[in-house]
């Protein structure tokens, strides 16, 4: 709920709030924080509170090291638990040159110029994310293993153990802070789990899922467990994805709706399927960003998909339509997980669909559940099949530097073709384990 700044330090006085966390996003997707003291509140609210962007990543040009942040008051919000230290509240936050102006590399800033752009011709965006991630248990020392220590599979209702223990310390504690649950289960996997909350517009919807999976990392660890949002962490076992749901508003009408066509699509839902499968293989290095993510996408899988196409209800496909209609038509998109940067990504996918919109695209066929993948595949493009090649996709389609700006598309490519480098390079335990006893 939006809040003047007078009306934001009397709730912080009444709650004898000790801190102020200012948050924002970097180029890579990481979720940054400041926190200040109480007695700093005022300066916050005043936009004088800065940060050396040069220690950054993706923030580095130290001609422009000062950086401001401009609390977003919509985004002001008091936890619900109490930290060793106090109480605190957070403001995510814009990040501003030292004369006032957005920077260019502040992420929420591209999200912002796409919404606006599809704002001026009438659209607002709703997105809602399904997240999936793994609980692990730790080692002595407290570190992250692959070990899990449930044998529940999907939808299970058994005994509750630490991970569903977990996983209700999560919803209670988002639900205080506002968010509506409309779904959380134990996904597919032992160990592996899901929580879907409330669609929201889409600046709205990336600020509550970077705030979302701190909120996870935190109770897992309170519960002994550690979480984490790695696309594909155990061989073998269903990967993490987010599939993100899409729809367009104007007027008040979900726009992605038509009564009178035969499957209740509208002509700009069909334009908006079009744009994404058109650009999706240049998106798809932000919303599946690491060399990880290739291996939970890969051709043939069940349900994570790889094929270029959409579908009503075939899971390994980019695009799946799921049947609700009226108010809650919309395109749920399967590929990106949970480690995109959800404002850059928000930002190009609806891009990719106001291009199909505003070029009047009309996308293939929609493929049948019964297909096989094999003979789908003779006619249907596949996603990236790893990072550089994602990489590549991503350099040769100008949309995608036209939506993130010069700054970011840049430091995105340099840091991507670094971390690939790095990986073609590098030998793997795998490698080892096949080659040096034989060869
Ligand atoms: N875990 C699957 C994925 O990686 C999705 C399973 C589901 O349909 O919920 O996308
Ligand atoms: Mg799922």
């Amino acid at each position: 709920a939006h809040m003047e700044k007078n009306d934001m330090i009397r709730v912080l006085n009444e709650n004898h709030t000790d801190f102020l966390s200012l948050q924002f996003t970097d180029i890579p997707g990481s979720f940054k924080n400041v926190t200040i003291s109480a007695d700093q509140i005022e300066k916050a609210f005043n936009n004088k509170c800065m940060f050396d962007g040069s220690s950054m990543e993706g923030f580095v040009r130290i001609q422009e090291s000062d950086m401001y942040l401009h609390p977003d008051p919509d985004t002001f919000l008091i936890y619900p638990w109490n930290t060793q230290s106090g109480q605190a509240a957070r403001l995510i936050c814009e990040i501003a040159l030292p004369d006032g102006t957005p920077y260019a590399g502040d992420p929420r800033h591209v999200l912002k110029r796409a919404l606006k752009k599809a704002a001026d011709q009438g659209f607002t965006f709703f997105v809602g994310t399904e997240c999936e991630f793994y609980l692990f248990q730790t080692d002595e020392l407290g570190h992250p293993t692959t070990e899990t220590n449930d044998t529940a599979g999907y939808f299970d209702l058994g005994p509750l153990d630490q991970g569903e223990n977990a996983r209700r310390d999560i919803c209670l504690n988002l639900e205080q802070m506002g968010y509506e649950i409309e779904a959380s289960h134990h996904e597919a996997a032992f160990g592996q789990h899901e929580i879907d909350f409330k669609y929201a517009e889409a600046l709205t919807a990336a600020d509550r899922f970077v705030t979302f999976k701190m909120v996870v990392k935190s109770c897992a660890n309170e519960n002994g467990l550690y979480a984490t949002f790695m696309p594909k962490p155990v061989y073998g076992r269903a990967g993490s994805g987010m599939h993100i749901n899409l729809s367009l508003f104007r007027d008040g009408q979900n726009a992605f709706y038509d009564e009178s066509s035969q499957n209740g699509l509208s002509h700009i839902a069909l334009n908006f399927i079009a744009g994404l499968l058109l650009h999706i293989k240049s998106i798809c290095a932000v919303t599946n960003p690491l060399v990880n993510s290739y291996k939970r996408i890969i051709p043939g899988g069940e349900e994570a998909p790889s094929l270029v196409g959409w579908s009503a209800n075939r899971r390994g496909t980019l695009i799946r339509l799921p049947a609700s209609r009226g108010k809650s038509t919309r395109i749920d998109l399967r590929n990106p997980d949970p480690t995109c940067n959800p404002y850059l990504s928000f930002a190009l996918l609806l891009s990719a669909g106001m291009d199909g919109i505003n070029r009047d695209l009309l996308p293939p066929p929609s493929i049948a559940s019964g297909e096989s993948f094999e003979k789908i595949q003779k006619n249907t493009d596949v996603l990236p099949a790893d990072l550089g090649e994602a990489v590549q996709f991503m350099k040769s389609d100008p949309f995608v530097k036209e939506v993130l700006g010069d700054l970011v598309f840049h430091k995105y490519v340099e840091a991507k073709e670094e971390e690939w480098r790095q990986y073609s390079t590098s030998v793997t335990e795998w490698e080892l384990r096949r080659y040096l006893n034989r060869l």
